[in-house]
């Protein structure tokens, strides 16, 4: 396959670059001779227009006889001008027709009068008539002329021609048309070639980050790029791939950690069942031993299957989070029928479950996530309550949200264990909690299926008085 051929940034912005800098020049290069054509111009027409207006004052002035060498002098005055004076009499008879009466300047001879005469369409004109002459065949001279109309009598008038050559003019223009358009490439040569540096300059930070980009793997997220301008497009750029990595690096983390805690949490349970097993089998036992082993095995058992359906649960809400379809959802009946659940439970353990206030609360939300975020509640404050303690549940509206609570005069939990209260696997200290009991996931369960319905949970807790738990659910 053939590579493209202006693969990289750069060669293709210094190509549109160029583009855009030769047409620029181009204009500008015509625009400019244009210019300086049309104010030479004018400079030669004032001239022209100041020697006829002289010529018709020194023919007005003296008699026709006289006006050869009148028109002479004039011609003299304008000596560095070089140019040629003519006076034509119009004859306005029946059929108009022209006659020389004077002339001066080597250059007049070089114009045909018939021509000049035929693009007046043989009439005079009213106005001083510019033109230029003899530009169409390249033998013959160029010239700039204006005729000047002047002292119309009835059927008799004369024509001022005054003309100049254009060779010195065209030979300038020539020139100067050269000298641009041999510069202009040369400007545009320079310019793409600095843009080319500049840009090359640029983007040289861009090449960092794709070598920096192909050196990290998930097993080395530790690098970042470095960038020495952090404010503009790249750095900025450059900033946020950092960021991105560091965010990466943060969940990396996050994922080895709950693998390594989960392995842990499945593996203790399976070491204690073997050591039961292995000292069971070391020697005959009686029928007391061999249950009371049983016993343990079956807890332990309890336990893995906890866990593994704790894992299983949060794993499922992991890959659902967004797409959980959300319904509207009695919360309130949720709360009772949870309640009712738990009661023989906290009858069991001595607790006191009971109501201060459920009041009707329709959420956006998944009826069985908010059964078990309700159930994990008041499994933990049952759990971390001694018995003859209270746990009591509400359910109240306030604004626009409304407030499940869970309130449990228990062992509370100290300050410092707050924050860290909804990572998995975490608890807050092995030896206070029943270890058959807790897995250290019920509350990052809890925190999942809050954060999909957009709930917000706040814990307030004070060791050995109790902890209170509010989670506010906004409504539809
Ligand atoms: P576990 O399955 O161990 O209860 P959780 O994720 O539900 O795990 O809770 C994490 C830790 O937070 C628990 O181990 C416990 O120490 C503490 N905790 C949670 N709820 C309460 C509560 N109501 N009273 C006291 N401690 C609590």
């Amino acid at each position: 396959m053939r590579a493209p051929r202006f693969k990289s940034i750069r060669s293709r912005l210094t190509l549109w670059y160029a583009l855009v800098l030769g047409v620029i020049f181009l204009t500008a290069v015509l625009f400019l001779y244009r210019g300086f054509q049309a104010s030479l111009q004018a400079a030669i027409d004032t001239t022209l227009q100041t020697a006829a207006e002289e010529t018709e004052l020194a023919i007005l002035k003296t008699p026709p006889e006289k006006w050869q060498p009148a028109i002479k002098q004039v011609e003299r005055a304008f000596l560095v001008n070089r140019l040629f004076i003519q006076v034509l009499e119009i004859d306005l008879g029946e059929e108009v027709s022209f006659r020389l009466v004077a002339r001066s300047g080597v250059l007049a001879g070089n114009i045909s009068q018939r021509k000049i005469w035929e693009r007046l369409n043989a009439q005079l004109p009213d106005q001083p008539v510019y033109m230029n002459v003899n530009e169409e065949s390249p033998s013959e001279h160029p010239f700039r002329i204006v005729l000047y109309p002047v002292k119309r009598e009835k059927d008799k008038a004369h024509l001022i021609e005054v003309g100049t050559s254009l060779i010195k003019i065209s030979s300038i223009l020539h020139y100067y048309l050269t000298m641009m358009l041999v510069s202009a490439p040369l400007m545009l040569l320079l310019s793409v070639i600095g843009g080319y540096l500049i840009l090359s300059r640029a983007l040289l930070p861009v090449k960092s980050v794709v070598q920096t980009a192909n050196r990290i793997t998930t097993e080395d997220l530790s690098l970042r790029i470095e960038t020495r301008n952090r404010k503009d497009e790249i750095g900025q750029l450059i900033t946020t791939f950092n960021q991105m990595i560091a965010r990466l690096e943060q969940s990396i983390f996050h994922i080895k950690r709950f693998a390594s805690d989960a392995s842990h949490d499945l593996k203790t349970p399976l070491t204690v069942i073997r050591g039961e097993i292995d000292i069971a089998m070391r020697k005959e036992r009686d029928a007391r031993e061999y249950k009371t082993t049983l016993a343990t095995i079956l807890d332990e058992t309890r336990r893995l299957e906890r866990v593994i359906d704790n894992l299983l649960f949060l794993s499922r809400i992991d890959a659902l989070a967004h797409r959980v379809p959300l319904e509207r959802v009695g919360l309130d009946e949720v709360v009772l029928e949870v309640f009712e659940k738990t009661q023989p439970l906290a009858l069991k353990k001595g607790v006191t479950l009971g109501i201060e206030a459920v009041e009707a609360a329709i959420v956006n939300g998944d009826a069985i996530l908010l059964n078990r975020l309700v159930m994990n509640l008041l499994d933990n404050a049952l759990k971390y309550t001694s018995p003859g303690g209270r746990v009591e549940i509400s359910l109240v509206r306030s604004g626009e949200r409304a407030l499940f609570t869970v309130k449990d005069t228990g062992i509370g939990i100290p300050e410092e264990a707050l924050p860290l209260i909804f990572n998995p696997f975490y608890r807050v200290d092995q030896s206070r909690s029943e270890r058959s009991e807790g897995s250290g996931l019920g509350l990052s369960i809890v925190k999942k299926i809050a954060d999909i319905h957009k709930a917000e949970i706040e814990v307030h807790s004070q060791p050995d008085r109790g902890t209170t738990v509010v989670v506010s659910f906004p409504f539809d």
